[in-house]
């Protein structure tokens, strides 16, 4: 441990302390009756004391488990009880639906009440997946910028192919730094009114559509050029 310690000090690289259910020690286990919040807690921070007792306290603390609410409750209390900065994450999460609605409620109502320093996904899929969903966490809770997409859920008012419209917004805006709302809706009766909050925004029509800004529509195209028309509107913020 000391040698280890040592090697990090004079490189100047902080150790993670990496602790999920499967890892806790026996003892610790038989005081808690099993890998409750307590127990993955106590058993990151006597890992950390090891590290203290050699002067190292270059340390972060990555608690975890594959229960939600235990990854939540487990890092409320280290929260509490060190100041040791928190690696977030649900771990294995499951596939990328549900690994990302768990991750997001795990990590992001920890982040929501000011508690983590950085955080992983982790799904079972393409790793771009979880980047892509950590960011998203992170630009839900406007911890980070970027384009906030929104758009309506259709309904017998929508003209158009608004489902796979909206995924080619996200796509194309993806790498987009631009502090900015954009609205995707599918109507042109209530949509630009909907997304009056948006800074721009497309609404569909009959063969046709408009390019509205904080409300008001600007702009009538052809619904082919409704994703170029709408990018030129962006570029020209
Ligand atoms: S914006 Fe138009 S298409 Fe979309 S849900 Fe509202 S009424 Fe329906």
């Amino acid at each position: 441990m000391r040698a280890v310690a040592e090697a990090c000090r004079s490189r100047g690289l902080p150790i993670r302390i990496g602790v999920n259910s499967g890892s806790v020690e026996k003892k610790v286990l038989e005081k808690y009756g099993g890998p409750t919040p307590c127990a993955l807690v106590e058993s990151a921070l006597n890992h950390a004391s090891l590290l203290e007792k050699t002067g190292f306290r270059d340390i972060v603390l990555s608690i975890k488990s594959s229960d939600v609410e235990t990854t939540i409750r487990a890092n409320e209390i280290a929260a509490r009880e060190c100041d040791y900065p928190l690696h977030l994450g649900v771990t294995e999460a499951g596939t990328e639906r549900t690994g990302i609605v768990r991750s997001a409620i795990g990590i992001g109502s920890l982040l929501r009440e000011g508690i983590g320093d950085t955080i992983r996904v982790s799904l079972t899929a393409d790793p771009l997946r979880e980047v892509q969903a950590g960011v998203d966490i992170l630009k839900a809770l406007g911890l980070r910028g970027g384009v906030k997409i929104i758009s309506c859920p259709t309904c017998g008012r929508t003209k158009i192919d608004l489902i796979s419209l909206a995924s080619k917004v996200e796509k194309r805006l993806a790498d987009c730094r631009k502090p900015i709302t954009v609205a995707v809706m599918g109507c042109a009766v209530n949509g630009p009114g909907e997304a009056r909050e948006a800074d721009v925004g497309i609404a569909g029509g009959d063969g046709c559509g408009l390019i509205f800004r904080k409300g008001v529509v600007v702009r009538r195209v052809p619904e082919s050029e409704l994703l170029s028309g709408l990018m030129q509107e962006i570029e020209n913020l």
